[in-house]
């Protein structure tokens, strides 16, 4: 059966683990994030973070959106994703 060269395969996850390393690996506060709710694209490092001992509201320094939330419990920590459009490394 002939295919197009840019067909798209489906396979499961596992084959994300390359990519996701190339995002995720290293200083995750040098991550550039892109807010859902105004666009503004900034290092996580820059953001507005409120914290206690539990948790870590990360917000958009331009508009104050969610962009995720950080959580500490007896389960470990978890990322809750919010108004997070885009997470890249590399250049704003
Ligand atoms: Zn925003």
């Amino acid at each position: 059966m002939m295919r197009a060269d840019n067909a798209m395969s489906t396979v499961d996850g596992n084959v994300l683990a390359g990519m996701l390393a190339g995002v995720l690996d290293g200083d995750a506060t040098t991550l550039v994030g892109v807010c859902a709710g105004c666009g503004a694209a900034a290092a996580l490092a820059e953001t507005v973070v409120e914290i206690d001992e539990t948790c870590a509201i990360v917000r958009c320094r331009s508009c104050t959106h969610t962009l995720l939330t950080v959580l500490r419990d007896g389960e470990g920590v978890r990322i809750v994703l919010g108004m997070l459009r885009e997470l890249r490394r590399g250049a704003l």
